[in-house]
Order: structure tokens, then sequence, then C-alpha cells
């Protein structure tokens, strides 16, 4: 019988990471939670604090912000997973431990700056031919990364991707894992791996994910969101 609390969810992703990445003959300490709590309340991510998150994500600056000001005494680290605009950039740095959502040159002339801080970035590639769902084009992944290494306040980390819907998600991130060894001609350091979610974190753990994005799965569906 599962435990429908959220510790209770929590222990049971946990586990199914622990599994997968036993399955992939991969050390469970490699492979990073993180938990997405977008419209879900401050409360909430209080709630995952206690159970031992340390590592949050959101997709949306305002809410991101609140939360991050409300709960600041945590000392949680803040992902910024979604779509950014280039004027919210300098914001988003300001609480960010993380952006997994670069994708174009603009955005880095914006993020990048030197405020003594550094911030981890990874580059979003775009497994679709939909430009509506974020991400660059994976043929424009060279100049985009090249524009990340010379930024100031960012260090450059790896990609991220979002399996696309519709299809099976373990040949999408073995496409992501080839783009990575491509990355890493450039950036030999930038190995990090942000794929998989709820429904598809143990494909993505076998193509080698180092950070996972699990919304749904610990939080219980997102209140207004359907
Ligand atoms: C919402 C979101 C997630 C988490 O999705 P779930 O299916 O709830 O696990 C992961 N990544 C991004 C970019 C998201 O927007």
């Amino acid at each position: 019988m599962s435990d429908e609390t959220l510790a209770g969810r929590l222990a049971a992703v946990r586990a199914g990471i622990a599994e997968a990445a036993d399955a992939a003959g991969r050390d469970p300490e490699g492979v990073e939670l993180i938990v997405v709590t977008k419209f879900h309340p401050a409360s909430l991510v209080r709630g995952l604090a206690e159970a031992g998150v340390q590592d949050v994500g959101e997709n949306r600056h305002q809410e991101a912000r609140a939360k991050a000001v409300e709960l600041a005494e945590l000392g949680l680290r803040w992902h910024f997973v979604g779509q950014l605009q280039s004027k919210k950039a300098r914001q988003v740095r300001e609480y960010a431990h993380a952006v997994h959502s670069i994708d174009r040159v603009s955005l880095v002339t914006a993020l990048g700056v030197d405020d003594g801080r550094t911030i981890d970035g990874f580059i979003q590639v775009n497994l679709t031919e939909d430009p509506g769902r974020g991400g660059v084009q994976p043929e424009e992944l060279d100049p985009l990364a090249e524009a990340v290494l010379a930024a100031e306040g960012i260090r450059l980390r790896g990609l991220m991707a979002v399996a696309p819907l519709g299809e099976p998600a373990r040949p999408a991130f073995a496409r992501v894992r080839a783009l990575s060894e491509r990355l890493q001609r450039l950036a030999p350091d930038a190995r990090a791996l942000s794929m998989g979610m709820s429904h598809d974190y143990p494909d993505a753990i076998l193509e080698g994910a180092t950070h996972l994005r699990i919304g749904t799965a610990i939080t219980g569906n997102r209140p207004g969101a359907g």
C-alpha cells in the first residue's frame, strides 16, 4: 500500500531513484533530486524542507521569488526551470542557485553579469520541432555554449531537456546524452544532465541524468493546474 503523504511520496521516489540507479550500475549519490513545487504554496515547500529536501524548482519568476523570500531562512537552493524573459534575468539571479532553461544568446547576455556571485547554468535543448516548447535547437548548441562559457557569473554545468510528448522517453534522453558528449568537447566540465520528470525519471537515470526535476510524483497534483 502506498503512503499518500508528502514524506511517503518523497520516500517512494527516493526508492525509485535508488532502484533505477542500481539497474543502470550507477551510484545513486550521482543523481540529484530537485523537487518542482510550482503552483504549490510555501507551506508545502516548508514540509519538503522538513523532510530533508534541499533543492526545489520553480518555473515562474514572481512565484519563485515570493517563495524564496518567504522561506529564506531554510537555506534552500532554488532552481529556475521555466522559460525566462531576458528582462527578468537579473532578478532571477538574486535568489536562484541555478537556471536550467538557458536557450538563447540574448538571455545569456542578460543573465551573465559580474555581481560577485556565480550561478549554475544549464543549456536547455529542444527535442521537438516546435519552438514554443523552449530550448535551443541542437544545431545551435555550440555557439550558445560558447556564449555561456564567455559570460561572467555563470558556471556552465551541462544540458537540460524535457522528453517530447507522445514518443518513448528513453531514445529522447539518449539524444541528449549524445549532445552532451558533443558539448564536452567545448566544455569538458559541463557534464551534467538535467532530465527526468515524474513519469520518465527511471529512463533518464538509465541515460545518465545527474539532476532530476520531479514535481507531481512527490507533491501530488498541482492546485489550479488540472
Ligand atoms: C513542471 C516541470 C517539471 C516537473 O514535472 P512533473 O511531471 O510534475 O514531475 C519538470 N521540469 C520542468 C521544466 C517543469 O516545468
